[in-house]
């Protein structure tokens, strides 16, 4: 579990807060964008980026010449939310989404230590598309260089999971207006091979076969 810290407990919809490694590490390893919150001469910017959880830590990574990258050490309000469905009820007032949402708050750590780099940015890879890593051209120096990587502690953390159907009032129940959940989900389309691609080379079976992590968590918390 984490610990709820006066930052992370859910003042509204308590009931929706989670708190446990495993749900928090599941909507995390199935996400793969975030938007990182951080506050620069008064002014809030919240950036969309992609993300790796390796155990308790997770990586983002960008430009050194990134606010992000530029400011190692700033307080930061990372979000991961994944959207499960519409959730439609009777009254315009209880309309919903079906969703797991992580949050994660803490200070960012600039990644100096080459192996950890490495490591971090491998991973990146693999967990956006498994099996790319072992045929790319790794980053050279002037890449890594100019990439920074920056671990955020999963230490304040939270998770805010909504299922089930919609919730309206009772005297609403006799309205004649359909009710229910429009689930969503992520499938990736057809490949669209690169115009300048050698056509000799296939479609590799992991961009074939690629799929969002299995959404385990779909039916539990309430
Ligand atoms: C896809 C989606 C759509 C939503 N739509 C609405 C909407 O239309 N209107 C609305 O009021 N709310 C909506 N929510 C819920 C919203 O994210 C907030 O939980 C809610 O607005 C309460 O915000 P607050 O700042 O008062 O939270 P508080 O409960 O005061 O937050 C306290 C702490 O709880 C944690 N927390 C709060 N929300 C979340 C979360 N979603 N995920 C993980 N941790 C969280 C954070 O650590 C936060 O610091 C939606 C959530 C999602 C994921």
């Amino acid at each position: 579990m984490y610990q709820t810290t006066k930052r992370t407990r859910l003042g509204r919809l308590p009931e929706r807060g989670v708190y446990d490694r495993e749900t928090v590490h599941a909507i995390l390893d199935e996400g793969f964008v975030c938007h990182v919150g951080f506050v620069v001469d008064g002014q809030p910017y919240v950036i969309p980026t992609g993300y790796v959880r390796a155990g308790e830590t997770l990586y983002l990574h960008g430009s050194t010449g990134s606010r992000l990258g530029l400011r190692p050490g700033d307080q930061v309000c990372v979000t991961v939310t994944l959207i499960d469905g519409i959730v439609l009820a009777r009254a315009a007032f209880h309309h919903s989404f079906q969703y797991r949402s992580a949050v994660v708050l803490g200070r960012t750590r600039l990644v100096a230590d080459p192996e950890e780099k490495d490591a971090a940015l491998h991973a990146l890879v693999e967990h956006i598309v498994p099996g790319r890593s072992a045929e790319i051209r790794p980053g050279d120096g002037s890449e890594l260089a100019a990439t920074a990587v920056l671990a955020v502690p999963l230490e304040e953390v939270s998770a805010k999971v909504r299922t089930g159907p919609p919730k309206d009032d009772e005297e609403d129940y006799a309205l004649p207006i359909w009710a229910g959940v429009l689930p969503l989900t992520l499938t990736p389309g057809e490949p669209e091979p690169d115009p300048r691609l050698d056509l000799a080379i296939p479609v590799p079976s992991y961009v074939a076969a690629w799929e969002r992590r299995s959404p385990a968590l779909r039916q539990t918390a309430g």
